[in-house]
């Protein structure tokens, strides 16, 4: 894949980059192990600062990077805007509360008395220069999300972002730049996917995190377990959202509308299968493909916009190719599933009932505004459905009645439940998940620790 500006709203080439050749990523690589021997002795209170610093002038440039992203990968200009202004959140959250999420750990004496310690203390160490292969859908969240509890932890990052956010790979380098971090504690080497398996085995480079498709995540972590070197991996989801009878129905289906088209559905943790318990079944299909309709398609720049081009090409291909398999196979289209003309890669919010297990949409991952309906006789068949995916990142239950929520929570394969609400990161909540959607966490002191020398100090 060429390293370029592509605007998925036009399908316009705006601006092409050569990829950095091996002399510049070994100049790279050596900065990133040079600055880590002396950054990872900087204090909690120095590296706040710089954090902070980096979310003020990230708030300056928020309406300038959005039309960046915008531009690059399609996503409408206020939900950019948001992102943006989510980052500088997340920025000042670990800016303030590393220092005590990585504050040294003390057992208690009596449950070490027998080890002969007279004193024993856990540090957390910083690891070193950690490799993050970042996608499209989120190009600023999904980068910030790993490199501030980085940073703050006293590691270094070298950024492979995606080929077609080249601009908003630049763009980050420099943010942390300005903000005064030293030279090499964030730099985007910007190279193709190919070029990641020799960096990956660089013995300089201590870990790596991946947030994408499954073959990219298995090719990372393959080559990371023959090194043994440690991952955390974001993979996809096709997170159900499961509707009971004591739900508030009008809320359900206008959250489920948000839930599905959120960044034009290309997001891991969007809602993708909807199963609705029979006898609210034909009432919530109702709304939600009322409020599915009533979506406006068009310019990403324009304000008014809530579902923009997909990012790319080959993204609509694939979508569009699912929705026909499973119109092949029987499924209804209650709205949508039309390739509309003209340029840009537009695909309409679509909704499609009538899902059966032998249809590729039922076990892929829909990557665009394509919402699946599924109708259960009880909540044992709910979860069935739900669980009966190859992905495990979150999931939506709405229901008012307590026991059945228990049931969810106890029973639901998926790295979290999310009751009466859509799924959402923030930065003080663990975000990842299980089966293939990966594995480790990202976020909260659980994030912060994944890249982390655990380190037990032992006094006789
Ligand atoms: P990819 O997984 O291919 O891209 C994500 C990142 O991984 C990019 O930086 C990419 O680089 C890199 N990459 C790809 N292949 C390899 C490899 N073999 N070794 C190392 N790095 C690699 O996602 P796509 O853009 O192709 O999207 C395909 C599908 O993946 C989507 O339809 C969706 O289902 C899923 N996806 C899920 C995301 C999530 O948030 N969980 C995000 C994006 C995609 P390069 O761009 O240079 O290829």
């Amino acid at each position: 894949m060429p390293i370029a500006t592509v605007n998925p709203a036009t399908g316009e080439t705006l601006r092409t980059y050569e990829a950095m050749g091996e002399e510049e990523t070994e100049r790279r690589l050596q900065l990133a192990e040079a600055t880590f021997r002396t950054y990872r002795t900087t204090s909690f209170e120095e590296r706040a600062r710089l954090l902070h610093r980096a979310a003020d002038l990230l708030e300056e440039d928020r309406d300038r990077v959005a039309e960046v992203m915008t531009t690059e990968m399609g996503k409408p200009i206020g939900q950019a805007r948001a992102e943006a202004a989510k980052c500088a959140k997340a920025m000042r959250w670990y800016a303030d509360h590393a220092a005590d999420l990585l504050a040294d750990e003390e057992p208690d004496p009596s449950d070490v008395k027998d080890s002969g310690a007279s004193r024993v203390l856990v540090r957390y160490r910083p690891l070193g220069p950690v490799l993050a292969v970042m996608p499209w859908n989120f190009p600023l969240w999904q980068v910030v999300r790993f490199a501030a509890p980085a940073l703050m932890a006293g590691n270094v990052g070298l950024l492979k972002h995606a080929s077609n956010v080249p601009q908003t790979a630049l763009y980050l380098e420099d943010l942390f730049h300005r903000a005064g971090f030293p030279e090499g504690c964030f730099q985007t080497l910007l190279i193709g996917s190919a070029a990641v398996d020799d960096v990956l085995r660089d013995e300089r480079v201590r870990a790596a995190t991946l947030t994408g498709s499954e073959p990219a995540g298995r090719a990372v972590a393959a080559t990371a377990g023959e090194m043994i070197k440690k991952t955390v991996l974001e993979l996809g989801g096709s997170d159900p959202f499961v509707v009971m009878p004591s739900a508030d129905l009008d809320r359900a289906a206008e959250v489920a509308v948000t839930a599905r088209v959120q960044n034009t559905g290309q997001s891991c943790i969007a809602a993708k299968r909807f199963i609705v318990h029979t006898d609210v079944y034909d009432a919530f299909a109702e709304r939600f493909t009322r409020g599915m309709r009533a979506l406006t398609s068009g310019d990403p720049m324009d304000e008014d916009t809530d579902v923009g081009p997909l990012a790319s090409e080959q993204g609509r291909k694939d979508l569009a190719e699912l929705v026909d398999d499973a119109v092949r196979s029987g499924a209804r289209v209650l709205c949508g599933g039309e390739l509309p003309d003209g340029p840009g890669w537009y695909y309409p919010p679509t909704v499609l009932a009538g899902i059966t297990r032998d249809m590729r949409i039922h076990r892929e991952e829909a990557f665009g505004p394509v919402a699946t309906l599924y109708r259960a006789a009880d909540l044992d068949e709910a979860v069935l459905i739900a669980n009966d995916s190859p992905f495990g990142l979150s999931s939506n239950v709405w229901t008012r009645d307590e026991a059945e929520i228990g049931r969810f929570v106890r029973d639901l394969e998926a790295g979290g439940v999310f009751v009466n609400g859509m799924t959402a990161s923030h930065p003080a909540l663990p975000f990842g998940g299980v089966k293939r959607s990966g594995y480790g966490r990202e976020l909260s002191g659980h994030g912060i620790r994944e890249f982390c020398n655990i380190t037990t100090v032992w006094h006789g």
